[in-house]
């Protein structure tokens, strides 16, 4: 009999397959494995009773995943087994059999922090010498608890780790049950945190968690224990501590070794869609190197640290310095990368879709992308002002209502006018991420761009709320007129609305403006997808604005990547592979 396992799942890291080779090999049974775009098949064949005992098997040893959106199970009379056992090598937080194992007295790697296998673990060559682990990470949990805070190298870096959260970089908390304690988290939350790719994922804290720690910051970075080092040192402390503050530092005092690890932890946005899908959006632990389709004989993309390579049968991602070094960046656009390098990993290249390419530092377009067009650029998102000066003067040439909202603004807060008019706009910032700058610098919430982004960000990422205030984004011919953000966002100003919910307004506003650009043109000539890409797309922004394409229309993002780095490597390799 045949069994064939069905998992939808996004990546091609080896995880999955790696841990079904593993099972198929204890128990000796013969397995397949294939797979195309969306699917990895396993195809096990062997007698009633072996199959059973197979898939008792691997649910103990399957991992979570936020790759793995489902998993399905049916008999077939075909086996089959194409699918080439090469795979990238990551780095990866321990997998449910290393966990078990250093925990178990009677195995030979009982608190031993350097353990892993061939699916889990870091670029560590050390060996654990001490005698006695487990009095080890007992000494090193009693320092802690006595002295507030202990200097420790961990797998992902060297940190201050406090039992003090107040200016924490990240938390890690001990179990699920005590994120559930402490902070307002969802279905999705606890299946992202739980995965074994152990991602950070911006929480807000609960009114216990004020009470009780007597802190009022709105949210945090939260990750479960993501190595050895600290799985082991929270198995010590979770019956007194459930969360830890964790800060970046040059010491390590406490336990040092080498580590060959600058991999950044990935950031997860849990989404409000139905399935809570989960998008990464910054970071690459986990994933790179990653294995993509071959695009001809050396054919070579770059962008920022990272660069995409194809030779012989595939195209491998991965950091620059860790790939050939006669790559030089050649002229391509980012949107144009970002919006192929998306494409090609699903193979949308014959379907109509619109790309929604936005970047902080670079050009922002919306395109549409068609076999019988070709790619046209939509919309364009380019404007600079010299100063507020500059823009209240041309909010006033707008209409009638200009020159009042402008007196109205003044007047209500002389003060904040004064100093404003003749702040410095000097930024790298462009597009919407120089508009957000600039509405910070008028809402009062810096006196730069950059930070005014910062702020308006961080805001919207902590409101409280679930719908904000209406902000008006409009066109002007193939172009997005600033101004009537600028000019709604200083009315709500006026009328009383805070920061927090008013930059809340202000980014889901935006996302709606995106959902209507995609509604329209679909209504007229149907689209078969939107693409999102670029490092524009964060947090709360990113939820809004997959959530709401997706209720209705496919949505596509970066392929088990974060929305920008790697893929516009990839991207630049797949148009020169055109051109
Ligand atoms: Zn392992």
């Amino acid at each position: 009999m045949v069994l064939k396992f069905v998992f939808e799942l996004d990546s091609n890291n080896g995880v999955i397959e790696k841990i079904l080779i593993r099972v198929a090999d204890i128990l000796n049974i013969k397995l397949g494995l294939s797979r195309d775009l969306k699917i990895l098949y396993a195809f096990v064949d062997g007698s009633e009773d072996e199959i059973e005992n197979f898939s008792r098997e691997l649910s103990k040893q399957l991992p979570l995943s936020i790759f793995l959106k489902s998993l399905n199970a049916e008999v077939i009379e075909e086996f089959k087994d194409d699918l080439k056992r090469e795979f990238p090598e990551i780095n990866l937080p321990p997998c449910p059999k290393c966990l078990n194992e250093v925990k178990d007295v009677k195995n030979e790697n009982y608190y031993n922090p350097f353990h892993h296998c061939e699916v889990c673990g870091y670029d560590v060559n050390e060996q654990w010498k001490m005698e006695n682990g487990k009095l080890f990470f007992e000494l090193l949990a009693d320092k802690l608890k006595k002295e507030g805070k202990i200097y420790i190298q961990t797998m992902n870096g060297k940190y201050e780790v406090s039992t003090n959260l107040e200016d924490a970089e990240q938390i890690v908390a001990v179990d699920l049950a005590a994120v559930a304690t402490y902070f307002m988290s969802f279905e999705g939350d606890a299946k992202a945190l739980g995965s074994i790719e152990k991602p950070l994922v911006n929480l807000k804290t609960n009114l216990n968690f004020k009470k009780e720690y007597e802190l009022s910051t709105p949210a945090y970075l939260v990750k479960l224990p993501d190595c050895m080092v600290l799985e082991l040192l929270c198995e010590e402390i979770k019956s007194d501590i459930k969360l830890l503050g964790l800060k970046s530092s040059d010491l390590s005092v406490d336990f040092e070794f080498e580590i060959n690890n600058n991999d950044e932890i990935i950031k997860a946005v849990v989404t409000d869609t139905r399935n809570h899908d989960i998008l990464v959006d910054k970071g690459d632990r986990s994933l790179l190197p990653k294995f993509e389709k071959y695009l001809g004989k050396d054919v070579c993309g770059i962008n920022a640290q990272y660069a995409a390579l194809s030779s012989e049968d595939k195209t491998v991602i991965d950091f620059k310095k860790k790939l050939s070094d006669n790559t030089e960046k050649k002229e391509v656009s980012k949107p144009f990368a970002g919006y192929f390098g998306v494409m090609n990993q699903y193979s949308l290249e014959e379907k109509v879709t619109m790309g929604f390419a936005f970047y902080k530092e670079d050009e922002s377009k919306i395109m549409i992308n068609s076999p019988k067009f070709g790619l046209v650029e939509y919309i364009e998102f380019d404007f600079k002002y010299n100063s507020v000066k500059d823009v209240f003067a041309e909010i006033s040439a707008m209409d009638e209502t200009g020159p009042k909202l402008i007196a109205n603004y003044s007047k209500k807060n002389p003060e904040l006018f004064n100093k404003i008019i003749n702040l410095d706009l000097i930024t790298e910032k462009k597009g919407i991420a120089y508009l957000w700058g600039l509405i910070g610098i008028i809402l009062g919430f810096s006196d730069d761009i950059d930070n005014g982004y910062k702020k308006v960000l961080e805001f919207a990422n902590s409101a409280m709320a679930k719908k904000g205030p209406r902000i008006d984004y409009k066109m002007k011919d193939k172009n997005l007129n600033p101004l009537w953000a600028i000019r709604t966002a200083m009315s709500f100003k006026l009328a009383g609305v805070d920061g927090y919910l008013l930059s809340y307004g202000i980014v889901e506003s935006f996302a709606e403006f995106l959902t209507n650009t995609y509604e329209q043109v679909t209504k007229e000539s149907p689209l078969d997808g939107a693409v999102i890409v670029g490092d524009l797309f964060e947090g709360e922004f990113l939820n809004k604005v997959y959530t709401n394409i997706r209720k209705n229309y496919p949505v596509f993002v970066p392929k088990a990547l974060p929305l920008s780095g790697a893929v516009e490597a990839y991207g630049e390799a797949v148009i020169i592979s055109k051109s």
